[in-house]
């Protein structure tokens, strides 16, 4: 970290900024200017919080040489992580990994035919929310812990891992134990205390990226959960939003590549949530697998106009087994494949 000085700033203050770095226990190496100061700061082994110094007399600007995630970051940890799944599927690496299902787990037949589908077309990972952060308090909410339970043997039947969402402490204690990855939503990106409960579960935890939040704060999210000592976090691309209503979030395509230069993290991409319309989904996902996504989650529902919850933007079970051809051949102009559930189950 570099501490910049006004150019006016008296021996006084330089003294009283450098006093500030000794108190936190590095050293500062001032460096004369022709016009102004810069205190260098040395001896920290990992991010100094520069805010420390911004209300400082004389201080013109902090600049951060290095980043201020550190775990998450590819400066430390310089190759690709690769998270591995009970069923032998794995996230990261050079074998993209379909995540399919319905947004919301309705019922068994629904669960269950969706699921048969999804797995059938080629998709390793179940997905199905049974705690549901809606918007309205009056939409349905998830079938809690019994849907849960549906998730659980829909796994044993179709041998598909599951991925579903915790949305507070008590109900990532229930997903910890039913499911095989943890999804963290965009509404909860910033809850710390959930992060951190989310760094101490023994599964996976898939990260999405808060509906506004800048590429730094995503990767500080996931700070929270390595530091607490969960290695395995995957991040999710889902949109952010925009000005413009046209789509109902953004898809962010290029935080793919640029998040996955700056971390070794997987990044998966959900065009779902990503566009809001079905029709949009099979372009966003080509989109994102050309743009080297470790992987997808996609809704997939047996009916999407009956669904509970986001049905404009799930997929009739055809169109998915239409978008698993397009996917395979984007990923082999790249040199990817597709992992299959039979390579999964191996
Ligand atoms: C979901 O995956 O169903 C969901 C609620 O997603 P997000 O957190 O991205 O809105
Ligand atoms: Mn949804």
């Amino acid at each position: 970290m570099l501490i910049v000085m006004t150019q006016d700033a008296t021996a006084a203050q330089i003294d009283a900024v450098r006093e500030r770095v000794t108190q936190l226990g590095f050293q500062a190496r001032p460096m004369p200017g022709e016009q102004r100061v810069a205190i260098g700061i040395v001896g920290n082994d990992g991010p100094v919080d520069g805010a420390r110094f911004e209300g400082l007399p004389g201080v013109l600007q902090v600049i951060h040489v290095a980043s201020p995630y550190k775990l998450v970051s590819r400066e430390w940890h310089r190759d690709d992580t690769v998270v591995h799944l009970p069923n032998g599927a794995t996230i990261g690496g050079r074998q993209i990994c379909i995540m399919a299902g319905p947004c919301a787990v309705e019922n068994r037949e629904q669960l269950f035919e969706t699921a048969e589908s999804v797995a059938r077309a080629g998709a390793v990972v179940l997905r199905g929310g049974a705690f549901k952060p809606r918007t309205s308090p009056y939409s349905f909410q998830g079938m809690g812990e019994p849907g849960l339970k549906l998730l659980a043997e829909a796994r044993e039947r179709f041998g598909l891992a599951v991925i579903t969402e915790a949305i507070d402490e008590p109900s990532l204690d229930l997903v910890e134990h039913y499911a095989d990855i943890i999804q963290l939503g965009a509404r909860s990106m910033q809850n710390f205390a959930l992060l951190r409960r989310a760094g101490r579960a023994r599964k996976p935890v898939l990260l999405k990226r808060g509906l506004a939040a800048t590429v730094r704060e995503w990767l500080l999210a996931a700070e929270y959960i390595l530091a607490e000592g969960n290695p395995e976090v995957i991040l999710c691309e889902r949109g952010i939003r925009s000005y413009d209503d046209a789509t109902r979030n953004m898809l962010d395509v290029i935080a793919i590549p640029l998040v996955k230069q700056l971390s070794h993290l997987p990044v998966i991409a959900d065009p779902s949530h990503g566009t809001g319309r079905r029709h949009l989904v099979g372009a966003a996902s080509r989109a994102a697998i050309a743009a080297d996504a470790d992987g997808l989650l996609i809704e997939v529902h047996r009916q999407p106009d009956q669904a509970m919850s986001d049905g404009a933007q799930s997929l009739f079970p055809s169109q998915f087994v239409e978008l698993m051809g397009e996917v395979r051949a984007v990923a082999s102009a790249i040199g990817k494949t597709v992992q299959s559930p039979a390579v999964a189950a191996q």
